[in-house]
């Protein structure tokens, strides 16, 4: 059966229920299924199953102490009537390569998979484990984790939340889809730095102030938290079963995942489910300019120290990639995760070693595109192929062209190019609707309600259900504090809800 360890300490090892309570290891480590043995299977039984089934059979691999029952009534309370395309995460034919698309959730990008899953994990985690305490969420956003967590938790008993953004930092559409969260156990605070400052700063919090109240305890819904992470695995395989279905690919051939990396959740679930027996060729890791994975990627070296663009996929402005450390973990150990987090942490940066490099390299390949060429990504497959796609989405694109352009520039494998090719479409272009304008050559509006009636209009394509209300809900959060006074605010926070 499945344990946790801590990705920097063997020796540190829980149960899958108390790992996503507790969210992170008390040691600074990430939680991670101490053997990738027992999370081998044949992909068979898992697409047979629709979506639910195929959650509740990934969910009882790596949370059995949940138990069969459990995990069925979770996966059943996750994925009811939350979603408006019945396949959940439906894949779409683009030209000869396929978008995977993740965004029909609530708030309208692909983090609602996790986080309409999370809250359910952890309750269930919190009764298991006879924990008394209010969970105060604690949750840093570069724009979409923030709103897509605020909703899951939304007056979930025994739970509050805070969602930390930078100011400035998400666009008007993301900043309202929080500011106007409803939840009374729920509130959004604007900090004044950019998203790594918001992230460390949270990380710092949790140890510091584990309790920051009596009565209270601090746990987390940023990827960190392996009960996010694990939700995320069912749609690589969805994807690969629909690639069956509409007989795209045959039975047993690889395909190559093109994901649009912030934190380095959405594509480490990728890499459990190659883990599993998912035919996976090629994990390709798309980054915008701020491309310090790109450069990890092709070199072995870490390095933080570099300008942080803001760029128009904000989700992705990300220079410390929290989840490298769970594959780190598998591919370096946790003696040299542990000496390259500290060399993080000290130094802004690490080297692995040429060894550990060529195992990565045997799944990975980076690749960046520039804001430039997401915008053109956009425009032309918009006219060409008549599909509409977010910014996220189009730098995937991008690192995608590049890819089938020049492979053997990216991999030393020649066959690498001849896979099929699923990009993951990880937001609605109703997110980021003014960029989206201006790449299919439409002038945009003066507010974010104006652009989306107006993409509407051009393109057809209907705006979501969630977004379209925001506008005219009340807005209940209006705090903005320096990232000196997290600690404060979160005392604060917690003694108001505490004993
Ligand atoms: C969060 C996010 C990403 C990055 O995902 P990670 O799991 O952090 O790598 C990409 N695109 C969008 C739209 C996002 O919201």
């Amino acid at each position: 059966m499945i344990n946790y360890i801590s990705t920097r300490n063997t020796e540190i090892k829980v149960s899958s229920s108390k790992a996503i309570l507790e969210g992170q290891a008390p040691d600074g480590g990430l939680y991670v299924p101490d053997n990738l043995d027992t999370i081998k299977l044949d992909y068979h039984d898992v697409i047979k199953h629709d979506f639910k089934g195929m959650a509740k059979v990934i969910w009882n691999t790596f949370f059995p102490d949940y138990g069969k029952d459990v995990i069925d009534e979770l996966v059943e309370r996750s994925y009811s009537n939350k979603f408006s395309n019945k396949k959940i995460t439906p894949i779409t034919g683009v030209g000869n390569d396929f978008v995977l698309e993740l965004y029909y959730g609530p708030t309208a990008a692909f983090k609602d998979i996790a986080l309409s899953a999370l809250p359910n994990l952890l309750t269930k985690a919190r009764e298991m484990n006879s924990f008394t305490d209010e969970i105060l969420i604690l949750t840093a956003t570069s724009g979409d984790t923030g709103s897509a967590a605020l909703h899951g938790f939304s007056d979930v008993p025994g739970t509050s939340i805070i969602v930390f953004y930078p100011d400035g930092g998400v666009s008007e559409t993301q900043r309202l889809q929080m500011v106007t969260a409803s939840g009374a156990n729920a509130c959004a605070c604007a900090i004044k730095g950019n998203f790594d400052d918001a992230q460390s700063g949270v990380k710092k919090l949790f140890n510091d102030i584990p309790k920051p109240a009596k009565g209270v305890a601090l746990s987390s819904a940023n990827s960190i938290n392996i009960g996010r992470l694990v939700p995320q695995i069912v749609y690589y395989f969805s994807a690969y079963k629909q690639l069956l279905e509409t007989e795209s690919i045959k039975d047993g051939s690889k395909v190559n995942f093109i994901v649009p990396t912030g934190n380095f959740g959405d594509i480490m679930a990728g890499y459990f489910a190659l883990q599993m027996g998912l035919p996976v060729n090629k994990l390709i890791c798309a980054s915008n300019s701020n491309d310090v994975l790109t450069e990890f990627f092709e070199t072995g070296h870490y390095d933080r120290k570099r300008t942080f663009h803001k760029t128009t996929s904000p989700s992705m402005d990300i220079l410390v990639s929290s989840n490298l450390e769970r594959l780190l973990h598998y591919i370096c150990g946790a003696e040299h995760t542990a000496e390259y987090m500290k060399a993080l942490a000290e130094n802004g940066e690490y080297q692995i070693t040429t060894d550990e490099l060529a195992k990565l390299k045997s799944v990975f390949i980076g690749i960046s595109a520039t804001d430039t060429q997401a915008s053109e990504a956009i425009g032309s497959v918009y006219k060409n192929r008549n599909y509409l796609m977010d910014t996220h989405t189009a730098i995937a694109w991008s690192c995608l062209e590049k890819f089938k352009d020049k492979a053997w520039a990216y991999s030393e494998n020649d066959e690498d190019a001849e896979y099929t090719n699923v990009v993951l479409a990880t937001a609605s272009p109703y997110k980021f609707c003014q960029s989206v304008l201006t790449s299919i050559g439409a002038e945009p509006a003066f507010s974010d309600q104006a652009n989306m009636v107006k993409c509407q209009e051009l393109t057809g394509v209907p705006i979501p259900a969630g977004l379209a209300d925001i506008f005219s809900k009340e807005i209940r959060h209006t705090d903005v504090i320096p990232t000196s006074d997290m600690a404060e605010y979160v005392v604060d926070y917690a003694k108001s809800i505490g004993v």
